[in-house]
């Protein structure tokens, strides 16, 4: 059922015990829109029991902590899932065993699942959405919730660069800023990098492979992560090292995740509707930013095939907001 703002602020005061989710492999958005939100219900219902279940970070340490869940907290809980397209990405063991569910998210709704939904494509991140909800609800929004919803919001952006960012964004952006809470923190955590991570980069840019003059990518694989004693966490957002290049239609990092048996592949693009092809292979996302997985090195050949047809039939992004 399509939820509004008001039924999920109703269900808010309804139930006594609220779980908080997001996806696997957490982005900002993920964490600044369930730890927000829940930031949110915290503040305003001090007796309610709020908890945020999921693997925790450590590249978002600086944000928030998980909290330790355990089953029975599920039973006559309400679950809201943040910024999680389909239900294999949801990090919990347990969330069908919730009263009822509410799905918040941004992607192209491909899987619907839960009790309710609030849906809304046009915006540039879960975030956003948890933004309007809590700024328009006459309830309080802390400093510590704007600072985690705000930082949804950035990354979930690229610092309010990528495409569907708007004049609302920056105005519920401005708003949360005006809470009060250190901007430059943010930054720091985010964007400061260690020497031995730019040398890494460094490394990655004389890897980049060219396939049919507009499509970049570089391929990571354990030997090489162990070698440069780096780690697949730390690495996996570094797909925007080959953004911005103006050749570089369409854009690719493939990065071996040994202990998982998978090679997770993040897929950019400036122009081109990629996500049909990151579905085509285990994945999904944005129309311009999805994410994907095989499990053999050579299947590459077959994704950059797909790709580069995208190109051919153009299949370009029209969309503005
Ligand atoms: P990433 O490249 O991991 O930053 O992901 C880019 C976008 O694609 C995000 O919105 C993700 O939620 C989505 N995405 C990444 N991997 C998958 C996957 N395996 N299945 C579905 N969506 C994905």
């Amino acid at each position: 059922m399509q939820a509004t703002k008001e039924t999920i602020l109703q269900k808010i005061k309804e139930y006594s015990t609220i779980i908080c989710l997001r996806h696997i492999s957490p982005d900002g958005d993920a964490y600044g829109s369930a730890f927000g939100l829940a930031q949110f219900i915290k503040d305003n219902f001090p007796t309610k029991k709020v908890l945020v279940d999921g693997e925790p970070s450590k590249y978002l340490a600086f944000l928030a902590t998980p909290d330790l869940v355990k089953q029975e907290d599920y039973q006559d809980a309400l679950v809201i899932v943040t910024d999680t397209a389909n239900i294999e990405r949801i990090d919990s063991k347990y969330w069908q065993e919730a009263k009822e569910i509410i799905k918040i998210d941004h992607h192209p709704n491909m899987t619907p699942y839960g009790d309710f939904q609030w849906i809304d494509e046009k915006k540039i991140a879960a975030s956003e959405m948890i933004a309007d909800l809590v700024l328009t609800s006459k309830l309080e929004v802390s400093s510590v919730a704007a600072r985690l919803i705000f930082t949804g919001i950035v990354t979930d952006s690229n610092r309010f660069m990528y495409n569907k960012t708007c004049g609302e964004t920056l105005m519920l952006a401005g708003q949360l800023v005006a809470k009060g809470f250190d901007l430059q923190s943010i930054y720091k955590n985010l964007y400061e990098e260690s020497w031995k991570n730019v040398c890494f980069k460094r490394y990655l840019l004389s890897q980049v492979m060219i396939y049919d003059n507009h499509i970049s990518y570089v391929k990571i694989t354990d030997e090489m992560l162990k070698e440069h004693q780096m780690d697949y966490q730390t690495v996996k957002p570094w797909v925007n090292i080959m953004s911005n290049v103006k050749e570089f239609k369409i854009w690719m990092l493939l990065i071996e995740n040994k202990e998982e048996g998978y090679i997770n592949i993040s897929i950019r693009s400036n122009s081109y509707i990629i996500n049909g092809v990151a579905e085509k292979y285990n994945g999904g996302g944005h129309q311009l930013a999805s994410g994907a997985k095989i499990y053999e090195w050579k299947d590459t050949e077959k994704i950059l095939g797909d790709l580069s047809l995208l190109i051919k039939n153009n299949v370009k992004y029209v969309g503005g907001q």
